[in-house]
């Protein structure tokens, strides 16, 4: 179908007049035109469609390569605010938008959706998805969502409720809506789908609650199931599942699995990366780490366990198996495949390769072979000591006692990830890849006859501070890579971990956020830092570019995204309670945003109850394994200084008795007594008086 000339008798005539009539506002959209027109031959073409940013890595190899060059090296000091729009809530900001025709779509937090006007940011309409809020204590890393895709006037997002929902690109209504996971287990979703040929694909996350992954392919016009594809095989007396995987799972995966691993769910979720290989026809997904982490707990020790930490091809209209390339076997350190995959096609001294690159979270840069999901090489770029290298098969030579069978093992790098769900770039002009990298070790002991909490983290592993008696240094890098010849070109360093995702343009320009609030324009070739901007939030997801009426524009969602938000103290503190943005620039944009005073930071809370030090101790181990997980960092409230835990009978409310589960605070009744709670509340206390005494710091 011409995407300019609809079927009138196709379309309804109300979904009509809603289109025609939002689109006469939009500068960018001719007033004949149905929003959100995307198929298969458009985005085939969108390398040189420049106006657009259609896919989720723009274009089906999802470089976030941009040819664009109004800003550039030569003109981006002239960069400025063109406009901006707020969000309703702190909670973390991860999406990468989608434009097309003057519009842009955005998922936020939630899992809500906008969409505005990209040229002036006038709202055009908004989608609230009503999740059960009590579903986000099963997120492990708040209540994120990375962004939507849009297909033939439909916008599809998936839910922080295990739903993927299509809606009218025009009006916001949803068109249909189906449940994507067993709603009963702590699945939960983040990722953005991706679509191609007629389907839209989603997958969900849930690993360290104990489930069981897989991926998920609807028809985009119904919404009717296609194939679904199981990553790890499920509970052998069960039977096959009668999904598209059971072939490849009885016949690659279950023999490389021992124990009982489905009473964990076995892990394998497919939360972000998947990429559909329009040249060779096949969808590439990104396999997560093992539930629990600890292969001994998992598996008895034995196998790889297929196909965990894994790229797995397979069919696009059927979703059988087609190869696998597993880049970290028996899993045991939370190392997942799930980071952003980049399709391109690179000469490595024998002629033009079809390659696939991928930077996970366990510190190698890989290329693999996409014909045929051989390995071709892989380096470290970033400090990594389980493993000293690749085989020349691809396997990993492990350290002897990487794997902590023993005695606590300092690891480098953590599954906090040497990269996480930040996209990287690649640029085919300068030949190098963007990496928002992370140097963040962590102390693993085996925890293997630990307790099981069903329902929330297990891992089987016991983190301490420091094996070996040297302090930690956590910090961060973008590292500019060349995959040719596996080398780090350029770095700039950061003081902390986390890194935003990165754009690479044809302005010879690489855009990144970074958790301390700026974000940053890089020359791609050198390195040097040439321009920035102060948003007073962390700016972490991935920056877009279009153009609209000529006019080139840059466009990144600001706030505090991921685990860092909820689950690691920062040294931002300062910024914690300013809502969500999205800032888009422009040369010589004229916007500017209002002053912002910071919410005053709450005193640690003063509790007159009495407590034993039997009490406290019991508390102290609850909150370990409960509370600090998302009480942490600067998104959720700071139990030492909530209002809360000043009274007996307001504590035992919300943690027992759900009284805010509407705001992601479930009850905790199915894991705590209510002495267990008071137990939890006699710690804060205690950390709260210590923190008055030492001036309120923490
Ligand atoms: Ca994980």
């Amino acid at each position: 179908m011409d995407r300019a000339r609809p079927r009138l008798g196709y379309v309804s005539s109300i979904v009509l007049a809603t289109a025609l009539a939002v689109a006469t506002s939009v500068a960018g959209i001719a007033a004949t035109q149905r929003m959100g027109w995307i198929d298969q031959a458009r985005l085939a073409a969108a390398e040189t469609d420049l106006d657009n940013w259609m896919g989720y890595g723009r274009t089906w190899q999802e470089q976030r390569f941009s040819p664009l060059d109004q800003i550039s090296d030569k003109t981006v000091r002239r960069l400025k605010l063109a406009w901006y729009a707020d969000f309703d809530t702190i909670r973390g900001q991860e999406a990468t938008p989608i434009v097309v025709d003057g519009v842009l779509y955005t998922s936020t937090a939630w899992s809500k959706v906008m969409a505005m006007d990209a040229a002036t940011g006038q709202v055009l309409w908004r989608f609230d998805p009503e999740n059960d809020g009590s579903k986000g204590v099963h997120a492990c890393c708040d209540v994120v969502n990375r962004g939507v895709a849009v297909w033939k006037g439909k916008v599809f997002v998936g839910t922080i409720d295990g739903r993927l929902i299509a809606l009218d690109a025009a009006s916001g209504k949803p068109l249909w809506s189906v449940v994507t996971v067993d709603q009963k287990q702590p699945y939960t979703i983040t990722g953005a789908p991706r679509v191609f040929k007629d389907k839209v694909v989603i997958g969900n996350s849930g690993a360290e609650l104990g489930v069981r992954g897989y991926v998920t392919a609807y028809d985009t016009e119904t919404g009717k199931l296609v194939w679904r594809y199981y990553t790890v095989p499920g509970n052998p007396a069960a039977g096959p599942d009668g999904a598209a995987s059971d072939e490849a799972l009885q016949r690659i995966a279950g023999p490389t699995w021992s124990g009982k691993w489905w009473t964990l769910g076995g892990g394998g979720t497919v939360w972000d990366s998947m990429v559909y290989d329009s040249e060779l026809d096949q969808l590439l997904i990104g396999v997560g780490n093992g539930a629990p982490w600890n292969h001994r707990l998992r598996s008895d020790g034995k196998g790889d366990n297929l196909f965990l930490s894994s790229i797995v091809a397979v069919d696009p209209d059927t979703g059988t198996y087609k190869w696998h390339y597993q880049e970290t076997p028996a899993e045991t350190w939370d190392y997942t495949a799930t980071q952003q995959m980049i399709l391109v096609t690179l000469d490595l001294g024998q002629g033009p390769r079809k390659l696939v690159m991928q930077a996970p979270k366990n510190g190698f840069f890989f290329l693999i072979d996409r014909t045929n999901g051989k390995f071709v090489s892989a380096k470290p770029y970033v400090p990594v000591n389980w493993a000293t290298g690749y085989t020349a098969d691809g396997r990993p030579i492990e350290r002897p006692g990487a794997r902590y069978a023993d005695r606590p093992e300092t690891i480098y790098p953590s599954g906090i990830g040497a990269h996480a769900w930040m996209p990287m770039s690649y640029s085919p002009r300068t030949g190098l890849v963007y990496i928002p990298a992370m140097e963040v070790p962590l102390t693993y002991g085996d925890n293997a006859k630990g307790a099981i909490h069903p329902g929330r983290w297990n891992t089987g592993v016991a983190f301490s501070r420091n094996a070996d008696g040297k302090p930690l240094v956590n910090k961060g890098e973008l590292i500019a890579w060349d995959p040719i010849r596996q080398k780090e070109v350029w770095r700039h360093q950061y003081d902390w971990p986390w890194n935003g995702g990165t754009l690479a343009t044809g302005g010879n320009l690489v855009f990144q956020g970074d958790a301390r609030g700026f974000f940053h324009a890089y020359a791609a070739d050198s390195g040097k830092e040439l321009w920035s901007f102060q948003a007073r939030r962390g700016v972490l997801a991935g920056p877009i570019t279009y153009r609209v009426g000529g006019k080139q524009y840059v466009a990144v969602l600001a706030g505090y995204g991921g685990s860092m938000g909820v689950a690691t103290a920062s040294p931002f503190q300062r910024y914690p309670q300013l809502p969500g943005r999205i800032l888009v620039f422009a040369l010589d944009g004229t916007a500017r945003t209002p002053p912002e005073a910071a919410t005053p930071e709450m005193p640690p809370v003063q509790v007159r109850d009495r407590f034993t030090d039997a009490q406290r101790a019991d508390g102290a181990k609850w909150y370990a394994t409960f509370c600090q997980i998302c009480h942490t960092g600067p998104v959720n409230p700071d139990l030492m200084r909530s209002a809360v835990a000043a009274d007996k009978d307001a504590w035992q409310a919300v943690v027992i008795e759900g009284a805010l589960a509407g705001n992601g605070m479930a009850s905790f009744r199915d894991y705590l007594t209510p002495a267990q709670a008071e137990n939890i509340r006699a710690h804060v206390a205690a950390q709260a008086a210590s923190m008055r005494t030492s001036g309120g710091a923490k």
